[in-house]
């Protein structure tokens, strides 16, 4: 018979259940060996209960035992276990009762009371395995498990230790052994821990010593992931890996596994799995020797907080050739823990990347050792930036795969994470940068989505919950799924904005409970300030959705496109602003090399502006553009013409949602004479608002009144006038339509306002709100090119502003 080791980390066996489970894992196994950690996250509470002893304060310390207890007598579900448990947890209060006396805890201490969490969980995991039907004996590792006395991060004598460790399990028979993880002892029997997460270690060692068939990891992931589940919810697990690979991951930070497990089994190549107590089914990831066979497999990303990085720069070039190796030799006296160094061409600058809490310690040792190079000048000050995260891609095939390191910076600059500095070696199966700590998340997910293991997140904010608005929230949500799996991209919304209220949040609102979340805010700009901004701008995508009507939007834009936010608007007012300062957002947005899309500002979600676009584009020549761009005005003439009286047509489109807020906008002609300046100066034309000819509907008199209800009252008297013009039409076998004019060669350029038209023309046919563009050009010159359909309603407009919110993820995405 050979050994199966299988190690139970904290996470697995925090609680009474999960202990169940384990023990059901156990006892399926021919010949299990079992290591533990601590129980859920006593080592934490231990670690707490130290830093309070030492900053005297005694309760806060034992309040932290109580929870300890508490946790392990659960684990157990049997007063036997009480007394000595109670003896233990009594013996780790009478240490920190001297830790408190002295105000300090030596690492040698630490380390000691460190221990008790993974000696409370044999003795209790032990309990648990006889209770439910076996036999299992506890093993201190302290025992076996030799090592020198670096407190904290223990280097163990593996010789010493796999002789130590058979000999302690030659009396136990057919019992299971239940082996403290993480702690061993030093040849004078003094307490030693191998470093946070170590029991990972200590069940590779076992591994080896009893030279097992497999060793397996139970933790609470299923596997080795393309990244931290806890920061990617997408992340999926990697089948298969080399020991070299995982070694990688593990140096990064994937915390999953310690990176010391890697080394005993790259001699002994014993397998590896990882896989996930709550999910035993899951094959989880397998390590070995051989790897997976797929060249192309994932990258996976991983990081590493808490860290600080020094910057040194030599003014002088003459001292560059033993600048560096003085900076190593300093280095070595204060910290082993060196995550980066990348030196300048010429050896000039160097920076160096080192864990946060030693940051002070290596800049007053450089400073020491270069004090009379700086007191001469001849080096910089040197600069320390806290706190940073090293952000690494690790792949197996990277060194021969190209553009890796252009994808990943490029993901990195589209969403503006400022990357500080950048490691990679030439046999690289990792590339690393260090960003700000407060860019991280924002960082790996995008690196992540960037190599395909997911969709590309779209963060969204909506400003306006109106006609428009309020569909897009239910659009997004309905289509979000579909999205995710045709296109790979992910609209999420983060952000709601009505007038005077704001919901944000970074994780994702949802369609229908948003409001909850809304609270009262103003800037500026409304309740969109320069802080929201700014969180927005962290996202992956950020995209600033505007579909309210409202004026001075323009200065919002400008700001969003400053902080790399793209623009999606269904807003036509900062689009016929002065032509000078219209021209300055455009450049705005193409200087930040963001979008700023727009189509449904004409005919609604009708593609009007992309079609000149692409006539434009493949160089066909407009001569003339004639349209019924207002749905509103459309309606309302299809209805004039069937006799419907003026006042009861505006009632019912305003009930319809057809109109602006303010129907006296529609028919005063301003809402098409906006529309059509927006086409114009798409096709290049050099025009004001002020400029464009405009015919209201009815009499100017009465679009002054300001209440709507006063409006449609004093409608009725336009009734009559109306209905004159249209049996005139009908005489002559034609319709009453209102149009907007286009012809560069004309006087005025540009007009709109009401005519009639006979059948032939495109308009002629047009129904309800149906909108209709025709566009006269030289390829197009007998029959013009018509796009024509609903151009009006929240539906239809909201789901144009979703086409371009969707354009610009698809063109992220590329394709
Ligand atoms: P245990 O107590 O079982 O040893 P750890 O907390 O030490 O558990 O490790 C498991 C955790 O590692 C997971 O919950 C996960 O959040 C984290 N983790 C970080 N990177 C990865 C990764 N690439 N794959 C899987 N898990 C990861
Ligand atoms: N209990 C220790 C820790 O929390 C060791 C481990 O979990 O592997 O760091
Ligand atoms: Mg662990």
């Amino acid at each position: 018979m050979t050994w199966t080791v299988l190690k139970f980390g904290g996470t697995s066996i925090g609680s009474p259940e999960n202990l169940t489970r384990v023990c059901a894992l156990v006892m399926a196994e021919e010949q299990p060996a079992v290591v533990v950690s601590a129980l859920g996250s006593t080592t934490d509470r231990l670690a707490e209960a130290l830093d309070r002893a030492e900053r005297r304060d005694r309760q806060g310390a034992f309040a932290q035992l109580d929870q300890v207890l508490e946790t392990a007598m659960q684990c157990a579900q049997s007063d036997d276990l009480t007394g000595s448990l109670t003896a233990r947890v009594d013996e780790i209060r009478q240490l920190l009762v001297g830790v408190a006396l002295l105000g300090e805890a030596s690492d040698a201490t630490r380390d000691s009371v460190l221990a008790y969490g993974e000696m409370l969980a044999v003795e209790v995991v032990t309990a648990r395995l006889i209770a439910a039907g076996g036999s299992a004996q506890p093993i201190d590792s302290r025992r076996w498990c030799r090592t020198d006395a670096r407190f904290g991060q223990a280097h163990v004598d593996e010789v010493a230790s796999y002789a130590a460790l058979r000999e302690t399990l030659i009396p136990l028979g057919n019992a299971v052994p239940v082996i403290m993880g993480f702690v061993g002892s030093t040849s004078d029997g003094r307490t030693t821990t191998l470093g946070r997460g170590g029991s990972d270690y200590t069940a590779a060692l076992v591994a080896n010593a009893l030279s097992a068939k497999e060793l397996q990891i139970w933790s609470d992931v299923a596997g080795v992931m393309t990244a931290d589940p806890a920061i990617v919810s997408d992340a999926r697990t990697l089948e298969r890996m080399t020991y070299g690979e995982a070694l990688e991951l593990a140096t990064f930070g994937a915390r999953v596994l310690h990176p010391r497990t890697l080394v005993p089994l790259l001699a002994s190549r014993i397998p590896m799995v990882v896989r996930n107590t709550f999910d035993p089914a899951d094959p989880g990831t397998t390590v070995d020797q051989h790897g997976s066979d797929d060249e192309t497999r994932a990258t996976s990303v991983t990081s590493v907080t808490d860290l600080a990085l020094l910057d040194l720069r030599l003014r002088d070039r003459h001292h560059s050739p033993e600048f560096g190796e003085r900076v190593h030799r300093a280095l070595q006296t204060v910290t082993e823990q060196v995550w980066l160094v990348t030196h300048s061409a010429h050896g000039q600058a160097l920076s160096l990347v080192v864990p946060q809490a030693q940051a002070h310690a290596v800049k007053d040792e450089l400073e020491r050792v270069f004090a009379t190079e700086l007191s001469r000048e001849a080096l910089e000050s040197i600069r320390v930036r806290t706190p940073v995260a090293l952000l690494t891609l690790v792949a197996e095939a990277m060194g021969r795969t190209p553009n890796v390191a252009g994808r990943m910076f490029a993901a990195l600059g589209q969403i503006g994470v400022n990357v500080h500095t950048i490691g990679q070696s030439a046999t690289a199966r990792s590339i690393s940068c260090v960003v700000d700590h407060a860019d991280l998340v924002t960082a790996v997910r995008t690196v992540h989505a960037a190599f395909h293991l997911t969709h590309t997140p779209l963060s969204i904010v909506l400003l306006g919950t109106g006609v428009v608005g309020s569909q897009l929230l239910t659009q997004i949500s309905d289509q979000r799924h579909a999205l995710r799996t045709s296109l790979r991209i992910d609209p999420q919304l983060v952000g709601v904005a009505t007038s005077a209220k704001l919901a944000f949040d970074a994780e994702g609102l949802h369609a229908d409970t948003w409001s909850q979340q809304a609270e009262t805010a103003f800037g500026p700009h409304g309740p969109v300030t320069s802080d929201v901004l700014d969180q927005l701008a962290r996202l992956p995508v950020p995209i600033l959705v505007d579909c309210t009507a409202a004026a001075g939007m323009e200065a919002l834009y400008r700001e969003a496109f400053a902080r790399g936010i793209h623009v999606v608007a269904a807003n036509k007012k900062p689009l016929t602003i002065a032509g000078e300062e219209a021209a300055a957002l455009r450049d705005a947005a193409r200087r930040a090399h963001r979008s700023y899309q727009h189509e449904t500002t004409v005919g609604a979600a009708l593609p009007v502006l992309s079609t000149l676009d692409t006539l434009i584009q493949t160089g066909d020549v407009v001569n003339r553009i004639v349209g019924s761009l207002s749905g509103t005005l459309g309606y309302l003439c299809d209805e004039l013409s069937k006799g419907v009286p003026v006042d009861q047509a505006v009632a019912d489109a305003r009930e319809r949602g057809f109109t602006e807020p303010r129907p006296q906008e529609d028919l005063g002609g301003v809402d098409a004479a906006r529309k059509a300046l927006i086409l114009a100066r798409r096709l290049g034309l050099d025009l004001e608002m002020d400029q464009v000819e405009i015919e209201p509907l009815v009499d100017a008199t009465l679009l002054d009144i300001p209440e709507v209800e006063a409006f449609l009252e004093a409608l009725k008297d336009a009734r009559q006038g109306l209905a004159d013009r249209v049996s005139a039409a009908r005489g002559r076998g034609e319709v009453l339509r209102y149009l907007a004019v286009i012809d560069p060669a004309a006087t005025p350029v540009l007009k709109v306002g009401v005519t009639t038209v006979g059948q032939g023309h495109p308009a002629f046919a047009l129904s309800s709100s149906q909108s209709m563009v025709a566009f006269y050009t030289e390829r197009y010159a007998t029959h013009p090119l018509v796009v024509s359909g609903a151009g009006a309603g929240g539906a239809v407009t909201a789901s144009g502003v979703l086409a371009d919110i969707i354009r610009i993820g698809v063109g992220l995405r590329g394709g």
